[in-house]
């Protein structure tokens, strides 16, 4: 063989076994929350791509109520290691510190119908415990009595199966591979209280359509509502808290819409 060529082949089969060696050193890597390396992104963009696919087989209206069991048991191999990884690591790690409610699927729900609102925007199927329910139903019934106007639920119960599926569609397509970024949003699976069955978390629409986060909307919009005002001032009696405030502990961005149940004890 001819020297020139037995040194493009050296060559050659070293830079395979040096990409293999690199790639190696990506995989066994500690997760970055900074940012994924290109291995991990690509199992992130797997398990998003299957979870996109189970939820699609669901109808649109039940897509809330997904069990996490049935989209992890679609995984296979390296997806289903990393997911489970991430799932289990506390989200305290990528900087938010929120407790853990529930991954089971809540029972006791009540099925919203979907409202249009202005320009067509609409709130699609939603769903709350009843104990939610009653609540948010009386707490209305205050806020027309006062102001002629509601709010709506844009976002009620979500299973922690739905959560999931959030959580890496906005890791993938939002937020770059960054946990960090995207913790600051959308909460890890059994972190949401919008999958708490007991204190359940609404995210309100107004009937303009105006919730404080869609399309070029800012929290601000949500916040000069009247209707913003009223729940400040009212729904404690309701039972209803607002969660996150302009720079809460827990680290999570300001929600002037997103309010939980918790049982007013007077205190
Ligand atoms: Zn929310």
């Amino acid at each position: 063989m001819k020297s020139s060529v037995k040194f493009i082949l050296i060559s050659l089969s070293s830079f395979i076994v040096l990409v293999i060696i690199y790639i190696a050193i990506n995989y066994f890597a500690p997760i970055n929350p900074d940012r994924l390396n290109f291995v991990h992104a690509y199992f992130a963009k797997g398990v998003y791509e299957s979870f996109e696919k189970t939820m699609s087989s669901y109808p649109e209206n039940e897509r809330a109520l997904v069990d996490i069991r049935v989209l992890l048991a679609e995984l296979r191999g390296n997806e289903r290691t990393f997911a489970d990884n991430i799932l289990n690591t506390p989200p305290k790690e990528f900087g938010i510190k929120t407790p853990f409610y529930s991954r089971q699927n809540a029972y006791d729900l009540v099925r919203i119908d979907n409202v249009k609102l202005k320009d067509s925007a609409e709130t699609g199927i939603q769903y709350l415990p009843s104990h939610v329910y009653e609540d948010y139903e009386k707490m209305m019934k205050a806020m027309s009595a006062d102001l002629g106007r509601k709010l709506y639920v844009d976002s009620g119960y979500r299973s922690a199966g739905r959560q999931a599926y959030l959580f890496f569609k906005y890791l993938v397509n939002i937020y770059d591979f960054s946990l960090k970024e995207n913790c600051k949003w959308i909460a890890m699976p059994g972190y949401s209280e919008h999958g708490s069955p007991e204190n359940t978390a609404i995210d309100f629409v107004s009937e303009d359509g105006i919730n404080g986060f869609s399309g070029s909307q800012s929290a601000a919009d949500f916040e000069r509502l009247p209707e913003f005002r009223w729940l400040k001032a009212n729904a404690a009696k309701f039972n209803f808290v607002l969660s996150y405030p302009y720079k809460n502990s827990a680290g999570i961005n300001y929600e002037p819409w997103h309010w939980h149940w918790a049982k007013n004890t007077g205190s």
